[in-house]
């Protein structure tokens, strides 16, 4: 049984294709683990990368972080080590929200637009999560019909969305970094939606400001290079302090 200062690894809760969730003795607190595997299109493509967790999990700390001092509210509570973190325990939601700055990906393969066009308004995208059925596309009146969110929650969940686009929008900016579109997971706390999951190269769409280039998962969707020299180059840029 792994301990950490005041935090005792308990029973595994949930195990993911690339993160595993662990009870601690502290009620309404989980573990995170971040796991080297790495997994595309519903878990069609799989490796495991050693560090890969670790470089995911210390990004997505930083940038947990970072929405945090913008008094934008997330699951996260502290790094333990370097692939694991404490959590608040959340009801999940099972949305994937996405929202996209730059046509890319699911978008440019599925309407007629070029990869590379700038969406400005920003795009929210709302899926349902489930791999079994490839996460369907919902609309507003499907979510309210299924009883996924209140009509209140809907609104909430999309502002928090776009706030959270400009403050990471921003951060990558000053980094030489696009944000092309990302993907979040909420869920309820005490009343309150809080950002979950992750947010990691695994969720994002990133390129480099200058050649447009990968530096996400799409380089390991697509065998476009050395997918865990990428991950450690945004890694780099993430944790760096920007004067
Ligand atoms: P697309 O719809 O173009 O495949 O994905 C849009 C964005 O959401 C990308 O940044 C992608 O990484 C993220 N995304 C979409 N679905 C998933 C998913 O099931 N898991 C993760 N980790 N990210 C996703």
């Amino acid at each position: 049984m792994r301990a950490w200062n005041n935090v005792k690894q308990g029973d595994l809760v949930y195990s993911g294709k690339a993160k595993s969730l662990f009870r601690t003795d502290t009620d309404g607190e989980l573990l995170v683990n971040f796991r080297d595997d790495i997994t595309a299109f519903d878990g069609g493509k799989k490796d495991v990368l050693t560090e890969k967790g670790s470089l995911n999990a210390k990004v997505s700390a930083r940038l947990f972080s970072l929405l945090e001092e913008h008094r934008i509210r997330t699951h996260f509570i502290r790094s333990l080590d370097d692939s694991s973190m404490l959590v608040r325990e959340l009801e999940m939601i099972p949305l994937e929200v996405i929202v996209r700055n730059v046509a890319a990906g699911s978008m440019v393969r599925n309407y007629p637009v070029r990869e590379g066009t700038l969406l400005d308004p920003p795009v929210i995208v709302i899926d349902y999560k489930d791999d079994s059925r490839h996460d369907p596309m919902l609309n507003d009146d499907l979510i309210l019909a299924l009883k996924i969110l209140s009509r209140d929650e809907l609104q909430q969940l999309k502002e928090l969305a776009l706030r959270v686009n400009i403050v990471l929008s921003r951060f990558f900016e000053a980094r030489g970094i696009i944000l092309v579109d990302f993907k979040l997971e909420f869920g309820r706390y005490n009343g309150e939606l809080l950002v979950g999951d992750e947010i990691s190269m695994d969720s994002m769409r990133l390129w480099d400001a200058r050649t447009k280039g990968s530096l996400d998962k799409d380089v390991y969707r697509f065998e476009k290079g050395d997918v865990l020299a990428v991950y450690r180059q945004v890694a780099e840029k993430v944790l760096k302090k920007v004067e």
